[in-house]
């Protein structure tokens, strides 16, 4: 049983949901959570592969300057974890995304999308954000999950976990679009070992 950031399982299949899945569980009970400081939100991104090293460095730097930007970046970031919560777990039921979530993410994404700066990065250009401020991290997760948005081609959807005490949410892209659990392996093996207990019992 994962027990921090470092060791938690990631098996949302996109940032923006790996970012909802700090929370173990969301069903049954809430918690715990594994986003309790600014230190633990850099592991998760560094976890994540979605800074590279000198913008790990930088952002140590700022929070080292100045505390209160961190703890004001994970705050943010926190409330933007259950907003994204809120709109993906509409896709499960293929109910609307709620209005409040989706203007509430779309503007932070653009608010990141104004910081981002063309980077050259080996032969390509990229868009990047300039990590150069402790709230360029909840822009990088705004963005991440406009992103998920804009990606609904295929059969992708967005479900919820149905293992007990858990509620996690994965992208979905198997074929007939039935995938029940986070994790096989973890939710799946515990819930079939339950029904076998549960229809043992009946006999
Ligand atoms: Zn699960």
């Amino acid at each position: 049983m994962a027990s921090s950031i470092f060791d938690m399982r990631l098996s949302g299949g996109h940032p923006a949901l790996e970012l909802v899945n700090t929370v173990d569980s969301r069903r049954g009970r809430w918690g715990p959570d594994f986003l309790r400081s600014f230190d633990d939100v850099l592991a998760f991104v560094e976890r994540l592969q979605l800074i590279d090293a000198r913008g790990l460095a930088g952002l140590r730097e700022r929070a080292a300057v100045d505390p209160g930007k961190a703890e004001d970046a994970l705050a943010n970031l926190i409330r933007l974890r259950e907003t994204i919560y809120t709109l993906f777990i509409a896709e499960d039921t293929d109910a609307p995304y709620p209005e409040p979530a989706l203007s509430t993410v779309v503007e932070m994404a653009r608010a990141g999308r104004a910081r981002q700066t063309l980077l050259k990065s080996n032969q390509n250009f990229v868009w990047a954000l300039p990590f150069d401020n402790p709230s360029d991290i909840f822009h990088l997760f705004a963005i991440a999950a406009t992103d998920l948005l804009t990606n609904r081609s295929g059969r992708r959807r967005v479900r919820e976990c149905k293992g007990d005490n858990c509620g996690w949410l994965f992208v979905d892209r198997s074929k007939g679009g039935r995938r029940r659990w986070c994790s096989e392996a973890s939710c799946g093996v515990h819930s079939r070992v339950k029904r076998f207990r549960a229809h043992g019992d009946d006999r």
